[in-house]
């Protein structure tokens, strides 16, 4: 935009990648190559995210338990590259969408707009998985990015009442079908990650 505040950005390589981005993009000549650098909100990230893993149809309690996960995720995360803080492959998350305002992904980002998940005050990295197979399973040694948390193992209604869909995934943490079958029988947001991340808290940004 003229006034060098975020917009809307393309990046096209015909033939190879076409990416939509909302931010400030920076560009840095390399030797070889040039590394465009989005800068982004984190409440636009966490949008884009949900965006990115959204199911059709996904109620948007579900969503929201989502946007959280992926606000922790960026809230916790360490700088995983040189210079730059995520890559927008499966490296890091998808961060390829930038939903429009009156979608779903975008309200479930708003609503839980700071919102992070805490294990004893600090931001963790939430691992899930996209069906668990009717139990989810703790950890059985730490992981860098759980702080400590090493997830329970807790029935998973929706996975139990369908024992026909094949598990898919780790089935640490929260399911995401489990939680979509959650939010369609009301359950909040809230309820859904306490279910699948008992012993954290739900807390806002900045913490301490
Ligand atoms: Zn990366
Ligand atoms: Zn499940």
């Amino acid at each position: 935009s003229p006034s060098g505040g975020p917009a809307e950005i393309l990046v096209s390589i015909p033939g190879k990648i076409e990416r939509r981005y909302h931010g400030v993009l920076r560009v840095t000549p390399l030797p070889s190559e040039l590394l465009l650098l989005i800068e982004t909100d984190r409440e636009v990230a966490v949008g884009s995210i949900v965006a990115a893993e959204v199911i059709e149809q996904t109620p948007i309690e579900a969503l929201k338990a989502q946007a959280v996960v992926a606000r922790s995720f960026l809230a916790a995360s360490e700088p995983r590259h040189k210079g730059f803080q995520f890559c927008d492959t499966t490296h890091c998350q998808f961060l390829r969408h930038w939903p429009p305002p009156d979608s779903a992904p975008y309200r479930a980002a708003e609503q839980t707009k700071d919102l992070v998940l805490t294990f004893h005050g600090s931001p963790f990295a939430p691992l899930y998985s996209a069906a668990c197979g009717g139990r989810t399973r703790a950890l059985t040694e730490p992981d860098p990015g759980s702080r400590g948390y090493l997830y329970r193992s807790v029935d998973c209604a929706y996975c139990l009442r369908h024992p026909q869909d094949p598990k898919r995934g780790h089935s640490i943490g929260m399911c995401q079908q489990g939680a979509a079958g959650m939010a369609a029988h009301g359950a909040s947001y809230r309820e859904i990650l306490d279910h699948y991340y008992p012993g954290t808290s739900v807390t806002t940004l900045p913490v301490r």
